[in-house]
């Protein structure tokens, strides 16, 4: 079984920013253990890894979920279930149709090569890429690490495999954890 990150739909758009330079520090605000864990991610990601799509929590909510306080901007509204899924299908349906791929949903495992990050970043930049951002408290630090070509960013094109491939559809358990 090749080595997965579980990601649910929105934070397919988060990994393409995340780290980059901003005047807010962008999410930094969460706890250290969210931080360090979302880099984690990220450097498996850069490493080879490949992207697992599931619903609801993921491997980066994993760490906040472990928190005894939730301190997930989300938290509330990603307990009632409906407004971060949904914002989840508008994400993956804006990475489908940027990547030219099939629809995206849970259970589809994929690597993004160097070309496919180009590519997304370049719609994220163009705004194109958004809809799954939408109420983000986040929103506009993103958009400035957008604006400044994604500067700092820690998910490094330059570091994972090309060209991407679509693996078989596969079942893993939601968090890598798993057994
Ligand atoms: S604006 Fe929010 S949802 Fe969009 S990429 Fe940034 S942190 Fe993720």
């Amino acid at each position: 079984m090749p080595e997965v990150v579980n990601l649910r739909g929105h934070h397919l758009l988060c990994i393409l920013t995340h780290g980059g330079t901003c005047s807010t520090g962008g999410g930094e605000e969460y706890s250290p253990e969210f931080t360090e864990n979302l880099r984690a991610q990220i450097d498996r990601i850069n490493n080879g890894a490949a992207i697992n799509i599931v619903s609801g929590p993921d491997d980066v909510c994993a760490a906040l979920l472990r928190e005894a306080t939730n301190t997930c901007a989300h938290a509330r509204i990603c307990t009632r279930g409906t407004v971060v899924r949904t914002h989840d299908s508008l994400a993956l349906k804006d990475v489908a149709r940027e990547l030219q791929s099939p629809p995206l949903e849970a259970g589809d495992t994929f690597r993004l090569g160097k070309g496919e990050i180009a590519r997304l970043r370049q719609a994220f930049a163009a705004g194109t890429l958004r809809d799954g951002c939408k109420g983000c408290p986040w929103h506009a630090a993103c958009s400035e690490v957008a604006g400044k070509n994604f500067s700092g960013a820690r998910l490094r094109p330059d570091a994972v495999p090309s060209p991407s491939s679509r693996l078989p559809r596969q079942s893993y358990g939601r968090f890598s954890s798993d057994p």
